[in-house]
């Protein structure tokens, strides 16, 4: 990934200028930063921040000057980035299945956090992590929907086992601690409400006081132009069901956002290299780009059209097919997307709230993937 070392006014500014060939990410570091801080001064507890939704370096750098203090890793190379970029960050390594050697690192890098969901796991942490000073929080999950995709097909106990494996972490004397996910892009803060009342369940029928309880990433961003993210009042939410449910002594409370954090400091440019007999959009990126997760999270309605001299396109909507650049039919937008009708080749398309799984899971995919950030002093005119 190329880096800009400028710092451009808008990204018209800079489409205009530059006239890019390939598509390019505009970061916003004082959106990022502000985010940061409605989470800091919202959330009613400690506030990390999920690398794997966009590891760039500017990002972890900027969360650190916001204030954040500590990190969601799930691999050693997160690892490795966070001890470098944010030395007196936490890290909560909550990958909850790990090879041996990925846990004898995490050990050696101070690691005092981690979660688990099975019996196996638990018993390679208990062989090879030092019980004294170190968390174990046992991931649950609910038969529960409300989020864009569900995280508890891959990852998390249920409510009986997560009473044995929290009773196990208590006996062999690690911190007992409780986290779960109610999936990304949860737009349905009743999701928070159900994980909470499991959490006080777990902790009655293990009789163990959780010490913390994280209650995960999925807070929403603003994709689609009719529905605003309520991030108020998911905080209001978390700490009133939390205090409920655990009879006015919760565990202290952590959240792990990625995508409510960094989607809405990013925009991508894409180029139409191609608008074949005035129907179908071609663009330089796709799916196997950037635009990678749209096909699962559906798509981000917040699109404007700009001409290559940075104006933007006003004319009629006309619902447009839109596709990427390579030779995979599978390249698509999902479904058929509002366009201005004067659409031209060579306009480029801005995408909002594109900052969470876009640079992170760029592929080369026959032969395109070029890919570069550009820092801008705000996102739009
Ligand atoms: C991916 C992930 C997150 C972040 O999820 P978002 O939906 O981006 O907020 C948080 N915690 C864990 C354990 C994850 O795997």
């Amino acid at each position: 990934m190329g880096l800009s070392k400028t710092i451009w006014a808008s990204p018209s500014e800079y489409l205009r200028v530059v006239k890019p060939v390939d598509p390019v990410m505009f970061f916003a570091p004082s959106v990022l930063q502000d985010t940061a801080r409605v989470f800091l001064d919202g959330f009613p507890g400690m506030v990390t921040y999920a690398v794997k939704s966009n590891p760039d370096e500017m990002v972890i750098q900027n969360l650190v000057a916001a204030g954040v203090q500590g990190f969601d890793v799930a691999s050693p190379a997160e690892i490795a980035m966070i001890a470098r970029l944010a030395p007196a960050a936490a890290m909560h390594y909550h990958n909850p299945v790990r090879a041996r050697h990925e846990i004898a690192y995490a050990v050696s890098m101070g690691v005092k956090s981690y979660s688990v969901d099975s019996r196996s796991e638990l018993a390679k942490l208990i062989e090879l992590v030092p019980a004294e000073g170190t968390e174990i929080s046992v991931r649950f999950k609910l038969p529960v929907a409300g989020a864009a995709y569900n995280f508890g097909a891959k990852f998390g106990a249920t409510v009986e086992l997560a009473v044995e494996l929290l009773r196990k972490v208590a006996d062999a004397g690690f911190i007992p601690s409780l986290t779960f996910h109610p999936g990304t892009q949860c737009t349905d803060p009743m999701a928070w409400d159900a994980y909470l009342r499991a959490a006080a369940d777990i902790c009655r029928m293990s009789e163990v006081k959780a010490r913390r309880l994280n209650v995960g990433g999925g807070f929403p961003s603003h994709r689609l132009h009719g529905e605003v993210p309520q991030l108020e009042a998911i905080f209001a939410l978390i700490a009133r069901v939390a205090d409920e449910a655990f009879d006015g002594a919760p565990p202290a409370l952590v959240c792990e956002p990625g995508r409510g954090i960094v989607a809405e400091s990013f925009v991508l440019a894409a180029c139409i290299k191609g608008l074949r007999d005035d129907e179908h959009v071609f663009l330089n990126d796709g799916t196997y780009g950037s635009l990678d997760e749209l096909p699962i999270t559906g798509i981000i309605d917040r699109i404007i059209a700009v001409s290559p001299a940075g104006e933007a396109r006003k004319g009629e909507i006309r619902p447009r097919v839109i596709f990427g650049p390579t030779c995979d039919s599978v390249d698509r937008l999902p479904g058929e997307v509002d366009l201005p009708a004067d659409l031209q080749e060579g306009d480029y398309l801005l995408f909002s709230g594109m900052g969470a799984y876009s640079t992170a899971t760029n592929t080369q995919f026959n032969g395109f993937g070029a890919l570069s950030i550009a820092t801008v002093m705000r996102l739009t005119d």
